[in-house]
Parts: structure tokens; C-alpha cells; sequence
């Protein structure tokens, strides 16, 4: 069977009022890879980011900055001072949250922390003591986890809700100096203690 080349003749006519060659080529990337729901798989459409509306409707948020007395400042309550506590949404094991926590950490997917900060961000804007939040300071990885993994998915986080909110995120204000991330086997206190 004969193959032909299209590229060069498909080059050669594209008309000048199209978008750039490399929006042309990032669609074209999509035409071929398309860009799939984190949720259920599905194609997404071009509106659609990370996940699509009918999976993004179903994030377990909490609605916890809205709440005083909420259940994440019941658990910091005593352990450090604080004005205000939250929490963006419910954490289930094998739970939509969890599956894309696990993307953004360990499968190098970038956008579901921006996606996150984004709608993490919007949220938290309905807050009216958020505007005087001065600066959002993500948790830091130790700088050997940091180095395998190439990227803070915190920080992706902080800065995409920063853009949301108009407060810069910077991650040099905290250093980790001990390497106590990959310690899931032990209970919450110790964890907190062992930081
Ligand atoms: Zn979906």
C-alpha cells in the first residue's frame, strides 16, 4: 500500500487568519491524543479542563471557609495558632480527589495542580476574610523529592490559586530539612510530630 507524505502540501495552505502553527499543532496533538476526562475518561471537550463538567460537579468540596467552628479548625485547634482553617475537599480512599492527587504526584501531571489551585481559588474567593490573606506559602518538599520529582505539586496549587485570588504563593518563606513525606504507614499525630 502506498503512503503519501500530506504534511508539506497541508503546510502550504494554511490561510494566514488562522491561529498560529503552534495552537494548529497543539489541536492537532488533541485530533490524534485527545485530551481525556481525569474523572471517568471520556473525551473532554474544549471548555472542558482536567475534568469534564458532569465529573467536575461531583468534587466533594467541604464549603468549610465558609463555616465557623468547621471540622478542619476543630482538628488544628491547639496545635498552632491560627485565624481561619480549611479545607478544600473530602479526601476518600479510591474517591475522585484521590485519583487526581495520585496523577499530579506521580504521573507528572501538571495541570491537575493548576486545575486544582483554580477551583480551590474560586471557591475561597465567596470568603470574605480571604482578602486579607498577604501570601499562600505551599508545603515544601524536601529538596531530594523535590529533585526526582522535578516539581512542588503544592506550589502548582498556591500559584494557580494565587492567580485566582490576587495573592502571590511563595514557596522559599519554608524548607523541609527532613525527608518525611513517604510515611503513610504511620498515624496523623505522628506524622505531625516526625515533621
Ligand atoms: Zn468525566
Amino acid at each position: 500500500m502506498k503512503t503519501r507524505n500530506i504534511s508539506l502540501p497541508f503546510l502550504t495552505f494554511i490561510p494566514m487568519n488562522l491561529p498560529p502553527l503552534r495552537e494548529l499543532a497543539h489541536g492537532l496533538v488533541h485530533l490524534f491524543y485527545p485530551r481525556l476526562c481525569e474523572g471517568c475518561a471520556k473525551p473532554l471537550l474544549a471548555a472542558e479542563d482536567v475534568l469534564c463538567i458532569s465529573c467536575d460537579m461531583k468534587m466533594p468540596e467541604t464549603g468549610y471557609h465558609n463555616i465557623a467552628g468547621n471540622e478542619t479548625e476543630i482538628r488544628f485547634s491547639g496545635r498552632v495558632p491560627f485565624s481561619h482553617a480549611t479545607s478544600f475537599a473530602y479526601f476518600t480512599a479510591d474517591g475522585l480527589l484521590q485519583h487526581l492527587l495520585h496523577g499530579l504526584k506521580y504521573q507528572d501531571k501538571k495541570e491537575i495542580g493548576g486545575f486544582l489551585g483554580k477551583r480551590f481559588g474560586e471557591s475561597l474567593k465567596q470568603a470574605d476574610w480571604v482578602s486579607s490573606v498577604d501570601m499562600i506559602i505551599p508545603v515544601p518538599l524536601h529538596k531530594a523529592k523535590l529533585a526526582s520529582r522535578g516539581y512542588n505539586q503544592s506550589m502548582l496549587i498556591a500559584e494557580s490559586m494565587g492567580k485566582v485570588l490576587g495573592i502571590p504563593a511563595n514557596d522559599r518563606v519554608l524548607t523541609r530539612v527532613r525527608d518525611t513525606e513517604t510515611q503513610t504507614h504511620k498515624t496523623r499525630i505522628e506524622r505531625v510530630n516526625n515533621m
